[in-house]
């Protein structure tokens, strides 16, 4: 799954490099094409020759730019596909641009273009196998479809120029494989590198905002998200409340069956705990030892209420045993709401919960005690 998943994202961000790569090509073939058409009457001398090059430099340009277009909305289902077709659109390019040159040296017509093509093909050549090479069919035919045609051209004259021409573009054709390889290997080091730091650091975030005993979010998380939410339901004049839950004579726990157990014990709490918060705007963290806190964004007192009650009901009826006897839990739980007001402080609201909850202690614990400050300290269990 992993592996699949690598392959997906180096595969979407390939895509895009080489689109972008060889965006330039969508119509410079054409208009290079074009300028050497006009400079030399090709289409006076052959009509031919002009209507069929000029209709497949045409067709290719239309196609790519299709492919550029579909590129903008590629998902990770078709960029594999997607990327295939580009690969192929380059090699007709190639394969086509190294065909005309060959013509063009063959055919005593365009006697006078011939220096010009001879300039301009290695010119693709070498650019193209240069930035072109993050495909592997790309960095190998497109030098390949491009000189070819030419050599097979130069040494069919059997002329002792052309040979030597011949044995040229071999030189370049060699020097062309030598430095399409290097840059292949340099991209996809460089992105596969890319990837792995990315996927560490989001790990190492990950890591750094969990708690890894219970892995709940802990209170740097918890932290953070409360001074957001508390600017958005200032801005949004909404209710938000904060549940603090403690587990009750948990010392006595770990001194009876021992912290590993304990340790256990925090787990499975944990979880019955997360599992009653369920909106995802609300966030439970792991707030210190055995206690823990929620906050709850668009909630009034009674909504907390509820989502106390079911809080301390779970962790209450949590099935724990210790060598096959049952073992009993409770927790006690404060809570506080407040519409924050700008200026306000929101650490009075922790502050409020807290002393909430010790109050719930002191009044025998396994309770839910809110502090409303309309109805002093309201009992509710
Ligand atoms: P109260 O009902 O008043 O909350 O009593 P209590 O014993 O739960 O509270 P107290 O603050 O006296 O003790 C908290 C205990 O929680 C102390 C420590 O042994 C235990 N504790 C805190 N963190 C951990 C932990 O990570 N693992 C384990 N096993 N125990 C922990
Ligand atoms: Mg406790
Ligand atoms: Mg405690």
């Amino acid at each position: 799954m992993r592996i699949k998943n690598y392959h997906t994202q180096l595969q979407m961000q390939a895509l895009y490099d080489l689109t972008m790569r060889a965006k330039a090509g969508t119509v410079m073939y054409l208009a290079i094409w074009i300028a050497i058409v006009w400079a030399y009457n090709i289409h006076e001398k052959s009509p031919t020759f002009f209507y069929a090059n000029g209709g497949i430099l045409l067709s290719l340009a239309v196609v790519r730019l299709i492919h550029l277009f579909k590129t903008k909305q590629c998902t990770e289902d078709n960029a594999e596909h997607l990327y295939q077709i580009l690969v192929y659109i380059l090699l007709c390019t190639a394969l086509h641009w190294g065909l005309m040159t060959a013509w063009v040296l063959l055919d005593d017509n365009f006697i006078e273009a011939r220096t010009v093509i001879m300039i301009v093909l290695p010119t693709f050549a070498i650019g193209g196998a240069s930035t072109l090479s993050i495909s592997h069919e790309v960095r190998t035919l497109y030098p390949t479809f491009m000189f070819m045609p030419t050599i097979c051209a130069l040494l069919y004259t059997i002329d002792r120029d052309n040979f030597l021409l011949a044995g040229l573009i071999i030189v370049a054709f060699a020097y062309v494989f030598v430095i399409s390889g290097l840059v292949y290997r340099n991209y996809w080091s460089a992105i596969t590198n890319n990837l792995i730091a990315e996927e560490r650091a989001a790990a190492m975030e990950q890591l750094s905002i969990t708690d890894q005993l219970t892995q709940l979010k802990n209170r740097m998380f918890f932290d953070s998200e409360f001074e957001k939410e508390w600017k958005r339901s200032i801005r949004l004049k909404a209710p938000l409340s904060i549940l603090m839950i403690d587990l009750d004579y948990f010392k006595k726990l770990n001194d009876t069956f021992g912290h590993i157990f304990g340790d256990e014990v925090l787990k499975h709490a944990s979880a019955a705990i997360a599992n009653e918060i369920k909106r995802p705007t609300d966030c439970i963290a792991r707030y210190g030892g055995e206690e823990f806190v929620a906050m709850l964004p668009n909630t009034n007192l009674d909504g907390a209420k509820v989502i106390a009650e079911r809080i301390r009901k779970t962790i209450e009826n949590l099935p724990l045993e210790h060598n096959s006897r049952p073992v009993s839990l409770t927790c006690s739980i404060g809570g506080a709401t407040i519409i924050p007001q700008p200026g306000g402080d929101r650490s009075d609201l922790v502050k409020r919960a807290d002393s909430a909850l010790y109050q719930a202690k002191d009044g025998g614990r396994n309770r839910y005690l809110a502090d409303d400050p309309r109805a002093n300290l309201e009992q509710v269990s």
